[in-house]
């Protein structure tokens, strides 16, 4: 593919190389970012690596390798002859480091959303991926680079939490053939699930009960949602980075066809994930609420309190459902 040959390029002649992946960062932005950063740093580049916000880290990724190469937001300097954007579907996902990567002679854009805004001067995106790691795991490929063993964990960690653990509508094939390699490169497929998936606080315990007990279904537009509150939080000792997976929970009720997490967040505003279960679309729904991301998983962060919040996706899915 002529874009991949176009990346391996850019990369191949540079020598200081800014890296970033999106705001609220999760297991794919995470591991694209740290798999690529170990990986262009062992070739002798000058890396750049951040995440904006980077006390949004999830706990439970501190267990991949690669972290000690991140730097500051703000020790990311301007004007880098390369930087790349990871997992970001626009530029208003880099947060902080959103002007830093604008004044970047190039900008490399990889991602695997279909809302992708093309925002690069070369990007690399394919909607038809499962993640940005398989992306990332095609670009290796093709630059030549080894994949080392804690490369393949990194990239490894993209493909599972992307998928939901390869049962996601995105699960196509070809994720099954990077997975297949990137356990032949040794990436460590035990511990990744025991770290992400079986390695939870007592705190977020408690809050996934509190979560699940509020569960509510709205069976006119085949709703299922529930919520969280800061003062949950603050109850339960969770933090809010520990709860990216919360919404699974509230995906498995019978009979609904959409699900809802609403998360409480400062001045008022909410934080609001959308699932699909049943293969109707809730990307335009975000999208249409200022916000985006897949067909089946997307999200958005609305001005309103929860409540409000929740009555406005009422709102919506029930003229969505008369044909409004
Ligand atoms: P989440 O519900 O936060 O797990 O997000 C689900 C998907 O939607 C991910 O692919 C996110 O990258 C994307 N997403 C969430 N919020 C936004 C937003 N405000 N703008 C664009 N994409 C988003
Ligand atoms: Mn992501
Ligand atoms: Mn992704």
């Amino acid at each position: 593919m002529k874009t991949l040959d176009e990346v391996v390029a850019v990369i191949a002649d540079a020598r200081d190389i800014g890296l970033v992946s999106h705001i609220n960062p999760d297991g794919d932005s995470i591991g694209s970012l740290l798999g690529l950063a170990i990986t262009l740093n062992d070739a002798g580049k000058r890396v750049f690596a951040s995440l904006p916000l980077p006390e949004h880290y999830p706990p439970q990724y501190r267990f991949l390798p690669g972290r000690d190469l991140l730097n500051t937001p703000q020790e990311i300097p301007g004007g880098l002859e390369v930087f790349m954007a990871l997992d970001c579907s626009n530029l208003d996902r880099l947060g902080e480091l959103c002007e830093t990567a604008e004044a970047a002679e190039t900008l490399i854009n990889i991602d695997h959303h279909e809302d992708n805004q093309l925002f690069g001067s070369i990007n690399l995106v394919d909607d038809g991926a499962s993640s940005t790691a398989e992306l990332i795991h095609r670009l290796l490929k093709r630059a030549g680079w080894s994949i080392t063993p804690d490369v393949a964990t990194c990239l490894y960690t993209g493909l599972v939490t992307d998928t939901g653990r390869f049962q996601h509508r995105n699960t196509a094939p070809r994720t099954f053939m990077t997975a297949s390699e990137l356990a032949g490169e040794g990436a460590d497929i035990h511990r990744v699930v025991m770290e992400i998936y079986h390695n939870q606080s007592l705190s977020y315990t408690r809050l996934i009960g509190v979560a699940l007990q509020r569960t509510e279904v709205v069976e006119d537009c085949g709703l299922v949602y529930s919520y969280i509150t800061m003062e949950d939080l603050k109850r339960t000792g969770a933090i809010l980075p520990e709860t990216e997976d919360l919404i699974d929970f509230l995906r498995g009720i019978k009979g609904t066809s959409v699900v809802a997490l609403f998360k409480e967040m400062k001045e008022g505003k909410t934080r609001v994930s959308l699932r699909s279960r049943d293969g109707n679309e809730v990307g335009p729904i975000a999208r249409s609420m200022g916000g985006g991301g897949h067909a089946m998983a997307a999200g958005y962060t609305s001005e309103r309190d929860i409540k409000e919040s929740i009555r406005d996706l009422v709102d919506i899915l029930q003229g969505e459902w008369s044909g409004d």
